[in-house]
């Protein structure tokens, strides 16, 4: 399902930004290989790519990763012509406007709360505005998508479905990421080697800014990210100096976000998006463990989803 959502959504993605003016650029990545060592991963990963469907693959040498990319030093570089970058608020934004345009109706600000399957419909209990005023209602629903991301296990829980029945672990691990964010020239120079060896992803965004991320750092159970993760994480404190040394400056803005894993980062090899109907409460589809690349994948996750949906209200 990633590999398949993921090339599909790719183009979709793409699609719907030009159709409805997302800011986007299809500037293409290169993963690096920083030393001999990881030129045999790379290859792995370019012959997963390729029989993935991924189009326009290419290995890359040391001298070409120089030309294109003059701060990088790497012994081997695959090139993934197809990646690009897109303003992810905007995208949303503009996912939620065609909905509504299509007549969703969007209740924002609303904690579902419970679920309580009744005959053929599934009874939703909202909790509706902020604490103080908060309402309380419920809406008795043919088909529930359970699409809460992060909290995608608790919600399951409301239906009595443990989260073990469909994969190898019995709950949701929540890492969090987290991101430098400077500007071009104060950055890239100085930390772009520092984070090639590490491991680490420079990304840039839509308007030009730099960000370099870390992924490790698990934090079970959480629901939320607090200031301190992502001060503790070593990492910040890398992105600092590497800031300094260059000119000076402080990062001009942290953030962070919390993953949904099946399975620990430790863990090797690939685990799947899970989206399902539920055995026990068939008008519910549960999408579990949407994790990256949940954001490109959504338009084809989104197809795929309707035609669930088309056969629970058959
Ligand atoms: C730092 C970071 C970087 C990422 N980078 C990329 C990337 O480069 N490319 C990519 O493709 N993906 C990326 N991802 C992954 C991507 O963001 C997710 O895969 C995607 O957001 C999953 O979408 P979703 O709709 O399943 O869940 P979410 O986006 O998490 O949405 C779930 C929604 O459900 C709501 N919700 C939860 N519980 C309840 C409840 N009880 N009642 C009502 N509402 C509820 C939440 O508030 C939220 O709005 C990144 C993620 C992070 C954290």
């Amino acid at each position: 399902m990633k590999a398949r959502f993921c090339v599909e959504g790719n183009r979709l993605t793409y699609d719907f930004c030009a159709k409805h003016n997302v800011p986007f650029r299809h500037c293409g990545k290169l993963v690096v290989a920083a030393d001999s060592r990881e030129v045999e991963e790379l290859a792995a990963l370019n012959k997963r790519g390729e029989e993935n469907g991924v189009e326009g693959l290419r290995l890359i040498d040391a001298a070409e990763i120089r030309k294109r990319e003059p701060h990088i030093r790497g012994t081997a570089a695959l090139v993934v012509p197809s990646t690009g970058i897109v303003s992810a608020e905007e995208l949303v934004h503009a996912y939620a406007r065609v909905a509504g345009n299509q007549g969703a109706n969007m209740v924002t600000r609303a904690e579902v709360v419970s679920l309580t399957p009744s005959g053929q419909t599934v009874r939703v209990g909202l909790r509706i505005g902020d604490e103080e005023d908060a309402q309380d209602e419920t809406i008795e629903a043919r088909c529930v998508i359970n699409a809460a991301g992060l909290y995608a296990d608790e919600v399951a829980a409301m239906l009595g479905i443990a989260l073990g029945r469909f994969i190898r672990c019995a709950g949701v691990l929540r890492s969090a990421g987290a991101a430098f964010v400077a500007d071009q020239q104060s950055c890239v120079s100085a930390a772009a080697q520092r984070w090639v060896e590490s491991r680490r992803a420079l990304y840039e965004d839509v308007v030009g800014d730099i960000s370099a991320g870390a992924d490790g750092d698990v934090r079970r159970g959480e629901r939320q990210l607090r200031e301190e993760p992502v001060a503790d994480c070593g990492f910040r404190a890398q992105c600092e100096n590497a800031a300094a040394g260059n000119r000076g400056e402080r990062p001009a803005t942290w953030y962070s976000g919390l993953r949904p894993k099946l399975v620990p980062p430790e863990h090797k090899g690939i685990v799947d998006f899970v989206i399902t109907r539920d055995p026990e409460v068939p008008q519910a589809i549960h999408l579990v463990g949407m994790e990256s690349p949940g954001l490109t994948a959504a338009p084809a996750v989104a197809e795929y989803v309707a035609k669930l949906v088309k056969d629970v209200l058959a």
